[in-house]
């Protein structure tokens, strides 16, 4: 693809850069392709420093593919709480059933690619790391890169930029070192060639970068404008029953698709009843709400504090309003939870801030 460029000039200063600098993650002590599945799985659209905790514990109870793929759903979704896009945990449960199916993982790109949730990306990062397949990673951080690197204008985000940043990825991976190299095109863009300030003076490829030469780093990637930030306001019922052996709260687990734009990824998480504002009165629909859950009811609401919660694009302002309800009250689908055993249900971190505001009665 780009016929005068010195790759082996490029992969030797990348990979000695990475030798000296690269960060001590635990996932980079392992050439075990479940724990890198695991990692890499947890890693998408979530920080390092988010993941670290997740992915001892996750190991911990679940150190092998077989085990996972015989704990129950519940289990699974408990230990991936509060790591959010919990699609991820779903796919890594179905990946190992299927790698159990077949006694082992697939030893190729194409194998590794048919397990559930394994995109390209994914497949050439465990394929690299575990098995030195020479097949290169690409995602924001090495679009980033190469972007820079060839001032490639090419929008990475149509099919004929995704299938040029590949190609191009794949000329200039090591083949001899595959996995240390995808690590190294990764790790420049995490922490060296930053989206908006790149640490140019840093960077071991600054002699061979185009963008550089132009001094017009920013200007790469080429990416389309964002979609805009849509605002919601919703009401919660926090519904409560108190009793001698303790308060309890109404709550289900979701059946149909959760919050905006999530697409099911919530399916099995236990939520409140909840009203998206229409008419600025946010007490009278909460009270309508909880009418259509119970039929007639008389109880006064008490609101709890407001706050923020985001997904994808979506900005959601959320207002618990707390109701107390005599006994006796049913209403399908929801049911009265012990509100000491509501925090080890499977919880979406909008759920557990809610919880916390009950206890402490704000
Ligand atoms: Fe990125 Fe700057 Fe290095 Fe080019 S020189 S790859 S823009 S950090």
């Amino acid at each position: 693809v780009k016929a005068s460029f010195p790759f082996k000039d490029f992969q030797k200063k990348l990979l000695s850069w990475y030798q000296a600098n690269k960060r001590d993650l635990p996932w980079r002590h392992t050439k075990d392709p479940y724990a890198i599945l695991v990692s890499e799985l947890m890693l998408q659209q979530t920080q390092v420093k988010t993941v670290l905790p997740y992915y001892a514990k996750f190991l911990k109870l679940f150190p092998t593919a077989k085990i996972l793929a015989k704990a129950s759903e519940q289990e699974v979704l408990a230990a991936w709480a509060g790591l959010g896009y919990y699609r991820r945990a779903r796919f890594l449960q179905q990946a190992s059933q299927k790698v159990s199916e077949l006694g082992g993982f697939p030893k190729d790109i194409e194998g590794l690619r048919s397990l559930p949730g394994v995109g390209d990306y994914t497949a050439a990062a465990v394929g690299s790391i575990a098995f030195g397949l020479p097949k290169a990673v690409v995602d924001g951080n090495v679009i980033r890169v190469l972007s820079r690197l060839f001032a490639d204008l090419t929008d990475p985000t149509t099919s004929v930029g995704k299938k040029k940043f590949q190609a191009v990825a794949d000329e200039c991976l090591d083949p001899k070192n595959p996995g240390d190299f995808n690590q190294a095109m990764m790790e420049l863009g995490a922490t060296v060639c930053s989206p908006a300030t790149p640490s140019c003076p840093s960077c071991p490829v600054r002699g061979l970068c185009a963008a550089f030469k132009l001094q017009r780093m920013v200007a790469y990637p080429n990416l389309p404008a964002r979609k805009g930030q849509v605002n919601i306001e919703k009401s919660v019922l926090v519904v409560r029953r108190k009793t001698k052996s303790g308060d309890f709260v109404l709550m289900a687990p979701r059946t149909a698709s959760g919050r905006e734009g999530d697409r099911g990824r919530m399916l099995g998480f236990w939520h409140f009843p909840e009203v998206e504002l229409k008419s600025g009165n946010g007490e009278k629909e909460a009270k309508d709400s909880l009418r259509a859950i119970f039929g007639k009811v008389e109880a006064t609401g008490k609101p709890l504090s407001r706050f923020k919660h985001t997904v994808l694009h979506f900005q959601i302002s959320l207002r618990p309003w707390m109701f107390d309800v005599p006994d006796g009250l049913a209403g399908k689908p929801w049911k009265f939870v012990l509100l000491k055993k509501a925090q080890g249900l499977p919880l979406a971190s909008a759920e557990k801030r809610i919880l916390g505001l009950v206890a402490a009665g704000k």
